[in-house]
C-alpha cells in the first residue's frame, strides 16, 4: 500500500490518497483545537492515542454489527480506512447536559437527561458548525430522508453500544460527535474518528474529565487524561 498525495488536512488529522482507489490513509496529529479554532495547542501523544484508540472502538463496533470506514493500523499515527465521501453533518448524542447544551439551554452540568438527545450540525467552520434540524439537512441536499433514516438509527444503535461498553471500563459516556461517509458500493458507513477529542468522558467514581474538556478549561494532566482513556479500552 503505497501513500500518496494529501487529500486534506483537518485540525486533528490528514487524509492521504493511496494507490487504490477504494483506500485512504489517515494520520493523526497532536494539534488541539476548541471554540471553532479559536483555541490552539497541542497534546502530547494525542495522535497516537487517538489512533489506537479509534482502531479498537471501530473494530469492536464493528463486531456489534455498525459497518465502519477502519480497516487496520498502519503505524502508531495512521490507519488505513475504506474511501468515503463525508456527509456534512456532525452527529451528536447526548446522555447527560455538559458543554454548549448547558449554556444554550441553561441545563446544569451533569444532569441526567430522561432521554438521549440526538442532533445535527452542519460541518462547516466559517459558520461554526451550526446546530440544524432534519429539515435544514433535507431542504441543503446534505442527505435524503432515507439517508438520514440509516444515520439515526446508526446513531442511536451506536450510543446503546458504547454506552454499555465504557460503563464496564468504569466511565460515564456523556456525549459524543461522530460522521458518517459512504463508500464506493453506496453504503452508509461510520467513519472519522471516536476518541476523548469528540467524546466526553467521566470517571463513574470520582466524575473527573478524561476527554478533550480538560484541554478546553485548561484542567492540567490532559495527556494523563488521555493516556488513562487508552488504558482503559486496551484492558
Ligand atoms: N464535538 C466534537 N467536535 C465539534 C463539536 C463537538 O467532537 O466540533 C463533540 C464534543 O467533544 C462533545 C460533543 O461533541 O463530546 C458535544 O459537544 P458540544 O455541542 O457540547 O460542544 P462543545 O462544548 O464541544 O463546544
Amino acid at each position: 500500500m503505497e501513500k500518496l498525495e494529501q487529500l486534506y488536512e483537518g485540525k486533528a488529522k490528514k487524509v492521504f490518497k493511496t494507490d487504490q482507489p477504494d483506500a485512504f490513509i489517515i494520520e493523526y496529529k497532536d494539534d488541539a483545537t476548541a471554540f471553532n479554532g479559536e483555541k490552539k495547542g497541542s497534546i502530547g501523544g494525542k495522535g497516537v492515542i487517538n489512533n489506537k484508540m479509534t482502531g479498537v472502538i471501530f473494530t469492536m463496533l464493528e463486531k456489534h454489527g455498525i459497518p465502519t470506514h477502519f480497516v487496520k493500523i498502519l503505524s502508531e499515527n495512521e490507519q488505513l480506512v475504506q474511501a468515503v465521501t463525508i456527509f456534512p453533518l456532525e452527529v451528536i448524542i447526548r446522555n447527560t447536559a455538559a458543554g454548549s447544551i448547558c449554556k444554550r439551554l441553561g441545563l446544569e452540568e451533569g444532569l441526567k437527561l430522561k432521554a438521549p438527545i440526538f442532533e445535527f450540525c452542519y460541518k462547516n467552520d466559517d459558520f461554526g458548525d451550526p446546530m440544524i434540524n432534519d429539515y435544514h439537512v433535507i431542504a441543503m441536499e446534505l442527505a435524503t430522508p432515507e439517508e438520514i433514516e440509516i444515520i439515526r438509527e446508526m446513531t442511536f444503535k451506536i450510543n446503546d453500544i458504547l454506552k454499555a461498553y465504557f460503563l464496564e471500563k468504569g466511565i460515564n459516556l456523556i456525549d459524543f460527535k461522530i460522521e458518517f461517509g459512504k463508500n464506493n458500493r453506496g453504503q452508509i458507513v461510520l467513519a472519522d474518528e471516536i476518541s476523548p477529542d469528540t467524546c466526553r468522558f467521566w470517571d463513574v467514581k470520582t466524575n473527573e474529565k478524561l476527554d478533550k474538556d480538560r484541554f478546553r478549561r485548561n484542567l492540567g494532566n490532559i495527556e494523563e487524561a488521555y493516556e488513562e482513556m487508552l488504558k482503559r479500552v486496551q484492558a
